[in-house]
């Protein structure tokens, strides 16, 4: 960046339920069926979960496989059974994670205590976006944004609903909710000026080992690439929104050739 170059390879590992857990320096575009197919996924019943198991996005469908590119943003994939419990959570609708909300959440406030976003100061209070959902469609904006404007503070790290909920609910994606909430009544909240860090931060930091004993990947833990390689796709599809704002504008026209490192948008 600093030199002006821009970006067209990503490293990328590959582990999980493959044969072959592997390294690979990938074109940007490069389809991730190519990169599974190099790695060996195993038959049966799978799910590929891209950029981590934390707060990656999870494919089951074959199609929506074959039609996921490499993006700039992309490091990883995690190839896990269908069956898996991150599976199933990332895949429930958000009207299921919502009926969970309203009927499960005991207001224990742990997903607000463990929350790093809460911990380091700004206002993030996910324990009161769950306790209040049920009022959703009966606040005028200015309730609304005093129930759920704490939500847009969440960076969606998903320490609340991996780790800390013992009811094992979602208050990251009722947050994910609410934030598009607010931007469809047009709602913007005023950032925190003045975050403190909270004075028991130090004895609130999670464990590695435990976290991933909750999200039961102690199969996976340890993998790794026994190769390091390059992949050279015969075609690479380099979508125009690969980060938050608007998608890019295309700077080059259909037909027009392109070489490796023009800028295209
Ligand atoms: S941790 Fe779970 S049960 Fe406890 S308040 Fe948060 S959402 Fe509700
Ligand atoms: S997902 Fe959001 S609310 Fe949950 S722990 Fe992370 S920052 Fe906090």
């Amino acid at each position: 960046m600093t030199q002006g170059k821009t970006v067209t390879h990503k490293m990328l590992s590959i582990v999980g339920e493959v044969d072959n857990h592997t390294l690979l320096q990938v074109p940007l575009g490069t389809p991730i069926k190519d990169c599974l197919t190099q790695a060996k996924m195993k038959s049966g019943e799978m799910a590929v979960l891209l950029g981590g198991h934390m707060m990656g996005r999870i494919l089951t469908d074959s199609g929506d496989i074959d039609g996921a590119v490499v993006t700039k943003t992309l490091g990883n994939l995690l190839v896990l059974p269908r069956n898996h419990e991150l599976v199933r959570r990332g895949t429930t609708s958000i009207q299921g994670i919502k009926r969970q909300a309203l009927s499960a959440c005991i207001q224990c406030q742990m997903c607000t205590d463990l929350c790093p976003r809460f911990l380091i100061g700004h206002l993030v209070k996910p324990h009161e976006v769950m306790h209040h959902a049920f009022k959703e469609n009966s606040l005028g904006d200015d309730a609304f944004i005093r129930d759920f404007g704490s939500a847009v503070n969440c960076c969606d790290c998903g320490i609340c609903e991996l780790f800390a909920c013992p009811m094992e609910l979602s208050p990251r994606r009722m947050n994910g909710y609410f934030k598009e909430k607010l931007r469809e009544r047009g709602l913007t909240i005023e950032k925190g000026r003045d975050p403190r860090v909270h004075p028991m931060i130090a004895h609130r930091r999670i464990p590695t080992h435990r976290l991933i004993a909750r999200i039961n990947l102690q199969a996976y833990e340890g993998q790794k690439p026994r190769e390091c390689g390059q992949l050279s796709p015969t075609l690479v599809r380099i979508p125009l929104k690969m980060h938050i704002g608007s998608p890019a504008r295309p700077i080059v026209a259909v037909v027009d050739v392109v070489a490796l490192g023009q800028p295209i948008g």
